[in-house]
């Protein structure tokens, strides 16, 4: 196959994920909204084994309808070109723990950081890659103070470094590289929830910026997740962080 028939086949096979899993939607809210009728008019008929099957059904529709957002999200940074401004990052981080205010409520978590600078990178991506790594920090956590530390470094020539550290589960060696591959999920599934498509949209958005993500992690010890934004991305002259 051709680099052009590959590049259109892998367009073609995102267009289909986006609509497939646009399409699923529609009949997992009909589901969810007749299994909410059904509790709301005949639940008081029903023993406590008729209400357990209808909160279980309600929990697996609640879990699909997370996993086909995952889908669509990713199939849609998958493709978007990049749109580079100059972003605070010190402003960006503070929209990102708005969007996740109740989580770090909830989970009574603590979150950090260092000033941050101002870079040259598409915001709504290295959005999407705090946002990641913030709420995978907290989400992985077994504390009852998660606690989230964001930092970053200026002494490479070419890449500004950040990192977010926390005080989780850890991942051990043989799990780290495995983990941003498509769907792949490490930790126990029945305790912690997930689609295992966050950090493979990271990865993706790091690369796009010429920069990596990495993390240095120990089982039981916590997690630092780094990754690396190019500082020349509106010029020519590009080093790659990838190999
Ligand atoms: P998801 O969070 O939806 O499961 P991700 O792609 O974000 O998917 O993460 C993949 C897997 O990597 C997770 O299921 C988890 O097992 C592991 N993981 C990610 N972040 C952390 C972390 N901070 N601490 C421990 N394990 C993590």
């Amino acid at each position: 196959m051709s680099n052009k028939q590959l590049s259109q086949a892998n367009s073609e096979l995102k267009n289909f994920a986006h609509t497939a899993s646009h399409d699923l939607k529609e009949p997992l809210r009909t589901i969810g909204a007749f299994t909410k009728l059904l509790k709301n008019k005949y639940g008081e008929g029903l023993d406590d084994k008729g209400i357990q099957y209808m909160d279980i059904i309600d929990t697996g529709v609640k879990r699909m309808t997370n996993l086909i957002s995952s889908i669509l999200e990713h199939s849609k940074f998958e493709s978007k070109a990049l749109a580079l401004e100059s972003v605070d990052l010190n402003i960006l981080l503070q929209e990102q723990l708005e969007s996740i205010e109740l989580m770090i409520k909830e989970k009574n978590a603590i979150i950090d950081s260092n000033p941050l600078p101002i870079i040259f990178c598409d915001r709504t991506l290295i959005g999407m890659v705090l946002y990641n790594l913030i709420n995978n920090g907290i989400k992985f956590n077994s504390k009852s103070t998660p606690t989230i530390r964001i930092a970053s470094s200026n002494s490479h020539p070419d890449f500004y470094i950040l990192s977010v550290r926390d005080n989780g589960i850890g991942i051990s060696q043989k799990n780290k590289d495995k983990i941003f591959e498509n769907y792949s999920r490490v930790a126990p599934t029945d305790e912690f929830e997930g689609s295992g498509i966050g950090l493979s949209t990271t990865l993706n958005a790091v690369k796009k910026h010429k920069g990596n993500i990495w993390v240095e992690s120990e089982e039981e010890q916590g997690s630092c997740f780094y990754f690396s934004i190019s500082k020349y991305l509106n010029n020519n002259l590009i080093p790659n962080h990838s190999d």
